[in-house]
């Protein structure tokens, strides 16, 4: 007979929903995690993990063609599409089944199939009703499609989904939207040889970015027009038109990408019927409760830190504040400004905490410095005298607690945990100065960085 009452029921498999169900598992609950689509979510399906495999391929056939510079010679590199959409293909298989069986290890029962909340501790999926003493929604979000006349049924657009396997690169590709997702897409076929265009409505890429640092970034790219502080009016085929202030412009593609951002999936699984509170997303508080006794949300589905990384550490205090009443004293409480963000363009970009341009914004007084990648000798060697680079770092001028750290260039998403764990251990510059950083690395820019401020 099929068990129907558990300890935790959690909706939605994706990075939140998974770690979730395994931490709690392994804590010796009996739980149930409930998934319609795809064990991994977006994330490893069709973001995260199938974005970075092809930005691996992109990578590869880049260096390959630029190798004579390190004494390589390799002329007559081609790209095989095919192969790297197989390869995008076998990773993500592995890393999906990956989670099933780390799922199983966990002794976590698995429904495939949609779920509907039902109220506090009542979940049905494929007709039988779940109780549970508490209830995890971690349901992520969708691309956000706007009805910009003529992109509705239009078959030459497609989302992020749907951009990720192509029959070939196109030859011309538009991209509306220059947040994370437009920008790694437009690096990624601009490297593979499309003609890119990228239309963003506000003044700079990556608005959520150190603004001097994405103005870097966007003129370290390659092969893309950026169309800045432009609003797309319609759609003709694979033709955008759009308006530059009073100007009217248009630009032709073979395929359109719809990249104008994400929202919370909070529809069609009954959470306003049950009574949770909405916002952006599901409302929840530092330890992700939610308005209603026992029920929980974490990831995406909050509308509050789009990024997996964020969703995994939801996760984890979710579970940690279920299994200790006394969680949230002993630090299992979401900072949400120390969460690190990466850009996995070419080149790449990460940081964490305050923006230069935020700190101005609030009238903030902050010390800044800035260094070039080039003062590590293991950037030059493996990516040349004039690729781009740079380390950023802002302190309290009265405590030197550091504010905020900000690297452009190769290994900056790599590196960026370091940074994240100077800012949660709330250090000032000169505990930063004191890290041995291993020599010869990239990281080593942050130590220079922290050097160059001038107390
Ligand atoms: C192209 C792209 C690239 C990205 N790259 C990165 C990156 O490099 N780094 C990063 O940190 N983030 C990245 N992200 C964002 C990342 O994918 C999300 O932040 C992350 O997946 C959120 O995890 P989640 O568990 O909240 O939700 P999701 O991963 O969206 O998973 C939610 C799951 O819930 C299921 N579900 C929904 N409703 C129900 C229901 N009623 N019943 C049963 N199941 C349901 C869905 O099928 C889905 O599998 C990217 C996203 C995209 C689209």
């Amino acid at each position: 007979m099929t068990e129907t009452h558990y300890d935790v029921i959690v909706l939605g498999a994706g990075p939140g929903g998974y770690l979730a169900a395994e931490r709690l598992g392994h804590a010796g609950k009996k739980v149930l995690l409930i998934e319609e689509q795809y064990l991994g979510g977006t994330c490893l399906n069709v973001g995260c993990i199938p974005t970075k495999t092809l930005l691996a391929g992109a990578k590869n056939y880049l260096h390959a063609k630029e190798a004579c510079q390190f004494g390589v010679d390799a002329t007559g590199v081609t790209l095989d599409w095919g192969r790297l959409q197989d390869w995008k293909n076998q990773v993500v298989k592995g890393l999906v089944a990956g989670v099933a069986a780390t799922e199983k290890k966990a002794g976590v029962t698995v429904v495939d199939g949609r779920g509907h909340f039902d109220g506090p501790g009542k979940v049905t999926a494929n007709g039988v009703q779940y109780t549970s003493d508490h209830v995890i929604i971690a349901t992520g979000s969708v691309p956000a499609m706007p009805p910009i006349p003529g992109s509705v049924d239009n078959p030459a657009v497609v989302d992020s989904t749907g951009i990720l396997s192509l029959d070939e690169v196109p030859k011309r590709l538009v991209v509306i939207g220059g947040g994370v997702i437009g920008v790694e897409f437009a690096s990624l076929y601009a490297t593979l040889g499309s003609e890119v265009t990228v239309i963003e409505m506000t003044p700079e890429i990556l608005p959520f970015m150190d603004d001097d640092m994405a103005a870097k970034l966007r003129k370290a790219t390659t092969g893309i027009t950026f169309e800045l502080g432009c609003k797309v009016e319609s759609l003709d085929g694979a033709t955008v038109h759009y308006s530059k202030g009073e100007e009217k412009l248009s630009v032709e593609g073979d395929v359109v990408l719809m990249a104008v951002g994400r929202r919370s999936a909070t529809q069609g699984w009954g959470a306003e019927e049950a009574g949770l509170e909405i916002n952006r997303g599901i409302v929840v508080d530092d330890c992700m409760r939610t308005n209603l006794p026992n029920v929980w949300a974490i990831g995406d589905v909050t509308g509050r830190s789009l990024l997996a990384h964020a969703a995994y550490r939801m996760a984890e205090i979710a579970s940690a504040n279920i299994l200790d009443p006394d969680a949230a004293k002993k630090g299992e409480v979401m900072r949400w400004n120390t969460v690190p963000w990466a850009v996995y363009s070419l080149p790449e970009a990460a940081g964490v905490g305050l923006t230069e341009s935020a700190a101005k914004a609030q009238g903030r007084d902050v010390l800044v410095a800035k260094v070039p990648a080039q003062m590590s000798g293991r950037f030059i060697a493996e990516n040349g005298f004039k690729a781009p680079g740079e380390a950023k770092i802002l302190v309290d001028p009265k405590t030197h607690q550091v504010l905020g750290i900000h690297v452009l260039g190769a290994y900056a998403a790599e590196m960026i945990w370091g940074a994240q764990a100077v800012l949660e251990m709330e250090l000032t510059v000169e505990d930063l100065r004191q890290v041995v950083f291993p020599h010869p690395t990239v990281s080593e820019v942050i130590r220079e960085a922290a050097w160059a401020v001038k107390l």
